[in-house]
């Protein structure tokens, strides 16, 4: 038995629904129901309370003297096996600001109390670079302050400006002119002292000026969106050369878009330009036409929304780095439909070995890349 003093999770509630059915957990898809006609699975929970497992095992047979200690260790090998088992001796010894999260980790099948307090560790000595303080990245810095991150790097080039103030919430109407990352991080400081924050006041524009700050970090979030799509390439080819996952993000229309690119394992997003140009006859034509429509988009954003995908953006990272549970867009687009509240995932598409970025490819050969403003 793994458990010195085996506990019901404090997460799951147990109740009768009949004098010989009772039911662990109340929600849809985790909630279990047993029969138990005699009591003896009762009685054994009722004796799940701090005591170690030879007390349990003398105190249930104390009351039903045919079962044998096996019989009993099955029975909290059964709990164990749904994930209802915690050890009342791991006691976690995080910050009060954090034991939220590790009851939400412990709430997950197969995970104790001992084993989330270590996820939180984990997020408390992380590092996640924050490229971009728009209403992207300014969200996501929040909800990774909020989780216990413990060093978050922030860079962005604006001053804040009325305009941000709809769904930028870090910033105040006083902030306006300011510098974002330097009023950001101040901001954060004041939402967790815990939480070692380093502001960058500078421009993306190329994948060199990523390189720069990426090195020592276990995570980058890509909350830039400009130029549009380029963005993304010159940060996918920095976080490649450097081995670091990346989640990224995109607002469209009504419509919110997340991938996450893990070098070595994921395809990266320039594999995904491949991917288009071999399954899309129209891939290229669409994109050079999109580009040659000097199309200018004016911002659209409700704040509601953003922070449905930046919410889903910040799991992603705090899964990464955690592995609470794994994440639902390595290598895939998830696709969040705003006015449905509902999301779908692409297929997700491969790495290939003649990439130019991760594999061994030329860029000449893909007319793709020739389609993309700028360098690199
Ligand atoms: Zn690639």
């Amino acid at each position: 038995m793994k458990y010195k003093r085996p506990i019901i999770k404090k997460t799951q509630p147990v109740y009768r629904i009949t004098p010989s059915t009772f039911r662990i957990g109340a929600q849809l898809g985790t909630t279990a129901e047993f029969t138990d006609r005699r009591g003896e699975m009762w009685n054994l929970i009722q004796n799940l309370d701090g005591r170690d497992v030879d007390e349990v095992v003398a105190s249930v047979r104390t009351r039903f003297p045919w079962l044998s200690r096996d019989d009993i260790l099955d029975g909290l090998r059964m709990l164990d096996k749904y994930g209802f088992l915690d050890d009342a001796a791991s006691e976690s010894a995080v910050p009060s600001r954090y034991l939220p999260n590790v009851r939400y980790f412990s709430g997950f099948p197969g995970t104790s109390t001992a084993e989330a307090t270590k996820m939180q560790d984990k997020l408390l000595s992380s590092k996640i670079l924050i490229l971009g303080l728009g209403g992207g990245g300014v969200n996501v810095a929040t909800l990774l302050a909020g989780v216990g991150v413990g060093n978050l790097t922030i860079l962005d080039s604006d001053v804040v400006e009325e305009s941000n103030l709809g769904r930028q919430l870090l910033y105040r109407e006083m902030d306006i002119g300011k510098a974002k990352a330097e009023v950001a991080a101040s901001r954060l400081r004041e939402l967790n002292s815990l939480t070692k924050i380093t502001s960058i006041v500078a421009r993306i524009d190329s994948s060199q000026d990523v390189l720069e700050y990426i090195s020592d970090n276990d995570v980058v979030i890509c909350a830039l969106d400009e130029p549009p799509f380029m963005a993304q390439r010159r940060v996918n080819k920095a976080i490649v050369d450097e081995h670091v996952p990346c989640v990224f993000g995109a607002n469209q229309l009504t419509h919110g878009r997340v991938f996450t690119v893990v070098p070595g394992e994921t395809g990266c997003f320039d594999c995904l330009n491949l991917y288009y140009s071999r399954n899309d006859p129209k891939f290229v034509n669409q994109f050079r036409g999109f580009q040659q429509s000097n199309y200018q988009p004016e911002t659209v954003a409700y704040v509601p929304t953003m922070w449905i995908i930046t919410a889903v953006m910040a799991d992603e990272a705090v899964r990464l780095i955690t592995d609470y549970i794994k994440p639902k867009t390595l290598g895939l687009q998830y696709e969040i439909v705003y006015p449905d509240y509902t999301s779908f995932a692409h297929k997700a598409w491969p790495r290939y070995d003649d990439c130019p970025t991760c594999g061994k490819g030329n860029y000449d050969e893909w007319p793709i890349f020739q389609e993309y403003p700028g360098y690199l």
